[in-house]
């Protein structure tokens, strides 16, 4: 279900992101240093304006601007930033509080169906993959050589004695079965519908 929009003035955003059940127990935000290590080795921040430091600097100092910042979606959760964060922070699960607080808005539910296409690729394939809608980005950001390996991706595996990208057969069969037995088939669904509404 989608969160209701909340009040600003009725918590801190430090605490609304801390007592979020999507960040750990042991989140170390309020323990951050301003240290840069999360932004330096951020493959965002290499591509685009989006900065992990400067997202956990305004949550610390209670700037709800922040909410409205589209930055904020150029944070793919690769969790690079929580592996070199020296205090235990991670400005990926802090994204992902402060994204889903957004999701109820109209002109963010449009992310809703980007993202949704994740989700359509563990049914389509039985793993995560590259959501179609993202290929004209990753060609202009990458060039010929992110199509050179979309097109020759399992050559290239077998040629490192590693077994294909995409399930096959029972196994993904399985997959699907899992996906639906587990409610995230219907939940992939709820979440599409919502995007509507
Ligand atoms: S690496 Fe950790 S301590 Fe350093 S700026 Fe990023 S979140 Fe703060
Ligand atoms: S999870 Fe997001 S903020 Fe962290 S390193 Fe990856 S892209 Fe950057």
């Amino acid at each position: 279900m989608i969160k209701k929009e909340i009040n600003p003035k009725s918590n801190k955003l430090v605490e609304e992101v801390k007592k979020d059940y999507r960040a750990s127990q042991d989140l170390g935000i309020k323990r951050c240093m301003q240290c840069g290590l999360c932004t330096s080795n951020c493959p965002a921040a290499r591509h685009s304006n989006y900065d992990p430091r400067e997202i956990v600097k305004m949550v610390l100092d209670d700037n709800w601007e922040l909410l409205d910042n589209p930055d904020l979606w150029n944070c793919f959760y690769c969790y690079t930033c929580q592996s070199n964060c020296p205090v235990n922070n991670s400005p990926c699960q802090v994204n992902q509080v402060l994204r889903q607080k957004n999701l109820h808005k109209a002109e963010y539910k449009i992310k809703m169906k980007e993202f949704s296409a994740y989700g359509d690729s563990y049914l389509d394939f039985g793993v995560g993959s590259m959501p179609k809608a993202f290929f004209d980005g990753m060609v202009k950001d990458y060039g010929k050589s992110y199509v050179d390996l979309k097109v020759n991706l399992e050559d290239i595996r077998h040629e490192l004695g590693l077994e294909d990208y995409n399930i096959k057969g029972k196994a993904l069969e399985d997959v699907r079965n899992i996906l639906k037995e587990s409610g995230f088939k219907s939940r992939l669904k709820k979440f599409k519908n919502a995007k509507e509404s």
